[in-house]
């Protein structure tokens, strides 16, 4: 006798379970609409032909055991031997032609499953690209592509197994216990009553089983994070440096046998599980042979007939226990689609406006750039930025300074429309930006921040990522303005070698040109840097500022600037502190002025500039 009770189901109904407590409680009703409306609906041919051929599939497996009664009431007493034969051939044909029915709905049950996940993951992505900076912000690493990979992923599973396997659960079962009770009614009485002798252990060791495995990955998990912890380059740093190997050592020795102990108690219940199917699911078949047996003795039935009913029941051990935990599998199915759900409906803050006022061309004497009153706040209660009013005149170098904090970033990730301001308004070129088309706002104003990222690709890829249809010459016209050339030479296969993630290594100057080489070669009306903060050598220190020079040139600049040269270039600096405008003018005059601005460049500037004598200390002492 095999083992009843499918060991698949039993982790399916795991993770139903883990996946139910992780969403909490959800309205399975507008969920199930939701999946069919949203997300099977488009397949419903496909669905109903699966779902015929299950039912087919399953009426050809209730076949052979009637062959086989066949065989021993009829063919073998009455030593008909093309009977025999006939009826072996057939049992041989029958479930061929069921197994090839099988690999025709396991086929359409793929390719709508596939569909349904290739669909899903394409929303999901889109989805991520239009949410907000915020959201980003807010999310943990690694949970979107969790979302685009594992539940799109476990889809799969739920598709095929719940809702067709719980279908053909179903159908068996039914199909089943129809045909016995045709053969005979009170020999389809007691095996119903042995039914639940399959379902029950499986039910509740299926539970102790689940928390056991509940415990066991919690456990892995924190194995993972003291790996993550102390393994990787950061970690394993820390650890040499303060020689806390032993300490950590045993840190991990102690979550290990945290490991050890949750498996073996899980292989244990495990076990045990096995004991109890086994022992209760011979209890069926003991009680049909003592029935069965006895009402042959007596002539009321054909001994055909009782083995028929074993074959079926045998049939039933699976299906039975599998459609115990249906409840758990439909809701935990629902539940990965609440989360899917979820993701889809959070808002994207601010909205895209896709077919918004394009921004048009930038003409001198107009303000590029203008803050009208603008108030913001990452959390409600807590401004960042408050009042904020300026303007920023086409082709002028404007430049951010202000304690850390201040709000400086703030003021470019509203110019990029990273968020909307609370009350006031961002206008480029005259346009609000929140009725400014998106991809027009994308070409007019260029962001190059202070971090550099550089994609898994080649340098040139690199360079080209705003503008891919810039032809070679301009690369290499934007590599030597952003002074590359130098660098280029030295990589192993010049612009074609591979950078970023797992590449070859820029330094963190190297980087900074690069950013302003994609800069030039994007082209953007509207320049919006943050200046590296990263002190450099002074060769370097040029190089990037010439660099710089270049990017600037009949540009719109807004720039939070770290270096002296460029507050020096600015034509105005704009002064923030705790998120208002406290001064703004040139570098004379602010530093004439000797408010906060002229305590900011002696503390900051003077320090990294090299020449402070040249820039004016004359005024020192102030008005
Ligand atoms: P720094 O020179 O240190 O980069 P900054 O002047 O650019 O500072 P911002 O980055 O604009 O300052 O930050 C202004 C304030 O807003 C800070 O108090 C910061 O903690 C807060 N802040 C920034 N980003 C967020 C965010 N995503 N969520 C909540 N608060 C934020």
């Amino acid at each position: 006798m095999g083992v009843p009770g499918d060991w698949h189901s039993i982790w399916q109904q795991q993770r139903n379970l883990r996946r139910l407590r992780e969403v909490g409680p959800f309205d399975a009703r507008k969920t199930a609409a939701r999946v069919w409306v949203q997300v099977l609906r488009p397949y419903w041919r496909a669905l109903l032909a699966g779902t015929l051929l299950v039912a087919v599939g399953v009426i050809i497996g209730l076949i052979p055991p009637l062959l086989l009664r066949r065989l021993i009431n009829h063919a073998i007493p009455t030593r008909n031997l093309h009977e025999v034969l006939g009826l072996s051939l057939g049992m041989f044909l029958v479930p061929v032609a069921g197994a090839l029915i099988g690999v025709g709905q396991n086929y359409l049950n793929a390719r709508v499953a596939q569909a349904v996940i290739f669909d899903l993951r394409n929303q999901l992505y889109a989805h991520g690209q239009a949410l907000g900076i915020d959201f980003f912000t807010r999310t943990r690493g690694g949970e979107i592509q969790s979302r685009l990979v594992n539940d799109a992923g476990s889809l799969q599973n739920v598709l095929s197994q719940s809702l067709i396997g719980s279908l053909s659960n179903l159908f068996t079962v039914a199909f089943t216990l129809a045909a016995m009770l045709v053969l005979n009614w009170r020999l389809a009485l007691v095996s119903a009553v042995a039914l639940p002798s399959f379902a029950l252990p499986v039910l509740y060791f299926g539970r102790q089983r689940y928390a056991a495995v509940e415990r066991t990955q919690e456990a892995l998990s924190r194995l993972m994070v003291v790996l993550e912890e102390t393994l990787t380059l950061s970690g394993v740093v820390v650890v040499k440096a303060f020689g806390t190997q032993v300490r950590e050592r045993h840190r991990f020795e102690g979550v290990n046998a945290e490991v050890r102990a949750a498996q073996v108690a899980q292989a244990l219940i495990g076990q045990w599980m096995l004991f109890a199917v086994r022992a209760l699911s011979s209890l069926g078949p003991a009680l049909l042979y003592a029935v069965g047996g006895w009402l042959v003795i007596r002539h009321r039935l054909s001994l055909g007939t009782v083995v028929a009913f074993a074959a079926y029941l045998a049939q039933l051990y699976a299906p039975a226990s599998n459609l115990a935990g249906i409840q758990t599998t439909v809701l935990g199915s629902l539940a990965l689609f609440d989360r899917i759900f979820a993701f889809l409906d959070i808002p994207p803050h601010p909205p895209v406006v896709t077919a918004g006022r394009p921004l048009g061309r930038i003409e001198a004497g107009r303000p590029a750039i203008a803050f009208r009153r603008v108030t913001f706040s990452y959390q409600p209660g807590h401004p960042v930025l408050r009042g904020v009013d300026f303007e920023v005149p086409a082709g002028a170098l404007v430049a951010l300074v202000g304690p850390s904090g201040a709000g400086k970033s703030t003021v470019l990730h509203l110019m990029a429309r990273f968020y909307d301001p609370d009350e006031g308004a961002v206008l480029i070129n005259g346009v609000d930006l929140k009725e400014a088309d998106d991809q027009s706002l994308r070409r007019t104003a260029g962001l190059v921040t202070q971090d550099v990222f550089l994609f898994h690709a080649t340098l040139r890829e690199n360079i080209v990522y705003g503008n891919p249809d810039a032809d070679r010459a301009a690369v290499e016209r934007a590599v030597t303005a952003a002074s590359l050339d130098e660098v280029v030479a030295r990589l192993p296969q010049g612009l074609d070698t591979l950078v970023g993630e797992r590449g070859y290594r820029l330094s963190g100057g190297e980087k900074q040109r690069v950013a302003i080489a994609r800069a030039i070669l994007a082209d953007p009306q509207i320049l919006l840097l943050d200046e590296a903060t990263s002190s450099l050598d002074s060769r370097a220190e040029r190089a990037i500022q010439e660099a710089l020079e270049r990017l600037f040139r009949q540009r719109t600049v807004v720039a939070i600037a770290h270096r002296l040269s460029t507050i020096l270039a600015a034509d105005q600096i704009l002064v923030l502190d705790r998120g208002r405008i406290v001064e703004r003018g040139t570098h004379a005059e602010l530093l004439a002025r000797g408010g906060l601005y002229r305590a900011l460049y002696q503390e900051q500037f003077l320090r990294r500039g090299r020449k402070p004598e040249t820039v004016g200390l004359g005024t020192e002492g102030g008005p």
